[in-house]
This record gives structure tokens, C-alpha cells and sequence, in this order.
């Protein structure tokens, strides 16, 4: 589906969360996902101090669950992934797991766009690290990341979404459903 042929909302001059000013503009429009079927998704974009971020969720109610699949070959980096702002990622073989700004953020990407979303995070992280050793181990982390992104490396992915609107979209996927989370 091209941008315009897609049915959207947008409503400008709204508060900017991050900044106050009204000069955030919100837009939300759907998609047909083969998987979940129609998805809302919401974005926020503000002209002011550039903080933007984007939300999703799925029109037909999906299952709280847990996700998890091994990555165990380049080919398993065009795994798609669906992430809602309340799902969690977390990749075990490193200890890493979301922080909250990206805990806080939906989009629909893939395997290798979440690895590379974690890999920014670290590259940032270890350019203001004062201290060496920590230092060290957030290079030798980028290094594994590396290997996982050139194929060499296995490792398992695991989303955690109580509020039911996300996926992994694989065979090999492995759910556990969870109980859902009270409103
Ligand atoms: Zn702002």
C-alpha cells in the first residue's frame, strides 16, 4: 500500500510532550498486516524540538504473550517483527533488554532493525563511558552484536507484550501466552 492510498489522520499544533510548545503534529492511520491483521499506528512529530515517536496497536485483538526465537542465520534477520510501546525485547546471550525510550516506542521492523536499534544505543552509551573497563565491555558487546548481524553468531530474541499487540512473525517462533494486564 503506497503513502496515499492509506486513510490518514492528522491533527497539527498539539503539545509536545518533551517540549510543551503546540507545535506537535500527531498522525494515525492503518495498515493491512498479513499476520495481524488491520494495525493503527499512531506517530508524533514535533516542528519545535524534533522529538518524535510512534505507538501501534492491533484492531483485532491479538494475545498477551511471550516471543522468542533463535537467530541463527543472516537469513533470520529478515524476521519481522511488530512491537507495541508496552513490549519488552529482551536478547539474554548479551543482557540487554529495552531501555525505557525505546520501551515507550512501537514500530514494525525487523530482526536486524532491532539489533541495529540496540547497536546505536550502545555506540552512544560507550562514547560517554568515562570509565575503561566498562568501556571494554560495551565494545566486546558491539563486537558480539557484529557477529550477530554478519550471520556468525546465534542468539535468542525474546518480546514480552502483556497487552497483546505484538508479534514475531516466524515459523520458529516459539509463544507462551501471558495473563493479559488490567486496564
Ligand atoms: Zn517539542
Amino acid at each position: 500500500m503506497s503513502e496515499s492510498d492509506r486513510d490518514m489522520l492528522i491533527v497539527d499544533n498539539q503539545q509536545c510532550p518533551v517540549c510543551a510548545k503546540e507545535s506537535a503534529t500527531f498522525t494515525e492511520f492503518e495498515i493491512e498486516d498479513a499476520f495481524a491483521g488491520p494495525i493503527a499506528i499512531f506517530t508524533i512529530r514535533c516542528n519545535d524540538c524534533g522529538f518524535r515517536n510512534s505507538d501501534l496497536e492491533f484492531l483485532e485483538p491479538g494475545v498477551p504473550a511471550e516471543y522468542s526465537v533463535d537467530i541463527e542465520s543472516k537469513e533470520d534477520l529478515s524476521i519481522r517483527v511488530i512491537k507495541s510501546g508496552e513490549c519488552e525485547i529482551k536478547i539474554p546471550n548479551f543482557r540487554i533488554s529495552v531501555d525505557s525510550t525505546m520501551n515507550s516506542e512501537g514500530f514494525i521492523t525487523n530482526v536486524e532493525g532491532v539489533i541495529v536499534k540496540f547497536q546505536k544505543q550502545i555506540i552512544s552509551l560507550k562514547d560517554g563511558e568515562e570509565d575503561k573497563a566498562k568501556r571494554k565491555t560495551l565494545k566486546n558487546l558491539l563486537k558480539g552484536i557484529d557477529q550477530v548481524l554478519a550471520g556468525e553468531k546465534k542468539i535468542t530474541m525474546k518480546m514480552i507484550d502483556k497487552s497483546g499487540n505484538s508479534a514475531i512473525v516466524s515459523d520458529k517462533v516459539t509463544v507462551k501466552k501471558l495473563r493479559a494486564t488490567k486496564k
